[in-house]
């Protein structure tokens, strides 16, 4: 995709889109509702025209090819069956309008059904199967047609949590399977996280950050894709900046006591406001060995979930955060607790959004432990 925008009359809902798509990738388009995903994918299906910019498959200018010779195979929220013809029917439908012999056809149709386990429920209609039944046929139906790239726009938002959890697991093995290019559209940052190969992050119809799940959760690039990957999302607490040089930014926390972060301080100066971000995850409580930082809150409620403890903690200046404790995590309504945690996991954001770069030398100590 090259300058990619979309304009309804004068309303420009995607802008400047570019973003290149290597062969077998499993690329996840995630953003808030109405932030045009399905807007942007529905221009790479061919259902909408392109305002402006050019799209590509395999080389090849797509703006005006008419969706059907395209080469992609697209799978919906509604599933879209036909609700009179059987499982097997809704899946050969394609193949047939489409002039295949019917040998051809039985076997596609075979071959899709037994990779998504509804082999045994070809004689049914939709009607006659359970959501996440009706939604396999859906994902058949495409797989039949053998497309370059498989588009699917929330395909699991109709399906209950147990269900969504195992279809998203089948789709990342269809995926290894299939070795196949997916796009794959979700509000769902869970979603976005395990099935991605890369992550597109949108807002208000424009790219926010294109990276790995990794590398966005641990290197945001703006305030918007740290408190929308992660969950519970990143805290945010505004801190006054004492002093900025060299090696990294001085800010006071809440309660007063002063840290020293290794961000590059480009364009900072003391008496500054910015955002300190803390995940929920990477606050302790009572600040055990290991910690940098420290402030005092009192905890006002406390959500035990079995294996985690989420605490929502408020501060003495105002505002509140969360923390994500153990399972065994002793905290109480009312308690007063400190919070601590290491520099390393503080982010800091300018007014503006924009998150101030890591010094050579932290990137380099975090980037230390083996990953592979
Ligand atoms: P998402 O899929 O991320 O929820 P959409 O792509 O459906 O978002 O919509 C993106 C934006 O484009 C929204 O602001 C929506 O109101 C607008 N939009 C979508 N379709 C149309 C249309 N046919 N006419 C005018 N505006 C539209
Ligand atoms: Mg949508």
């Amino acid at each position: 995709m090259r300058n990619i925008s979309k304009r309804y009359d004068d309303n420009e809902v995607m802008r400047n889109i570019n973003l290149d798509i290597a062969d077998g990738e499993f690329v996840v388009f995630v953003g808030p509702s109405g932030c045009g995903k399905s807007t942007l994918m529905r221009m790479i299906a061919g259902l909408e025209d392109i305002s402006s910019g050019d799209l590509s498959i395999d080389a090849m200018r797509m703006n005006d090819v008419p969706p059907a010779k395209r080469g992609i195979a697209m799978v919906f929220q509604s599933y879209a069956l036909y609700p009179h013809m059987t499982l097997y029917d809704n899946m050969a439908f394609g193949l047939k309008l489409a002039g295949a012999k019917k040998p051809e056809i039985d076997q596609a149709v075979r071959n899709a059904a037994k990779i998504l386990h509804i082999d045994h429920l070809l004689e049914r209609k939709p009607k006659q199967l359970s959501g996440g039944q009706r939604q396999r046929v859906a994902i058949g139906r495409a797989i039949t047609r053998k497309p370059k790239v498989f588009l699917f726009d929330e395909p699991l938002s109709n399906l209950d949590a147990a269900l969504r959890v195992q279809m998203r697991l089948e789709l990342i093995k269809l995926h290894k399977q299939l070795n196949a290019t997916m796009i794959y559209v979700t509000h769902d940052q869970t979603e976005a996280m395990t099935m991605a190969d890369r992550i597109v992050v949108l807002n208000h119809g424009a790219v926010e950050q294109i990276g790995s799940p990794l590398e966005l959760y641990r290197n945001p690039r703006n305030r918007f894709v740290a408190g929308f990957i992660g969950s519970p999302k990143m805290n945010f607490i505004d801190v006054q900046v004492s002093a900025a040089d060299g090696a990294g930014v001085t800010i006071a926390l809440p309660g007063g006591a002063a840290l020293s972060v290794p961000r590059a301080s480009d364009g900072v100066r003391a008496g500054d406001t910015l955002t300190l971000g803390v995940r929920p995850e990477h606050l302790m409580e009572n600040g055990a060995d290991g910690c940098d930082a420290r402030f005092a809150g009192e905890v006002i409620v406390v959500e035990h979930l079995g294996g985690e403890t989420l605490s929502h903690v408020g501060l003495a200046g105002g505002g509140t955060i969360q923390v994500k404790g153990s399972g065994e995590s002793a905290a109480a309504d009312g308690q007063r607790i400190e919070v601590g945690f290491s520099v390393r996991h503080a982010h800091l954001f300018r007014q503006d959004g924009l998150a101030l770069g890591a010094l050579r030398e932290a990137a380099q100590a975090s980037a230390a432990p083996a990953e592979n």
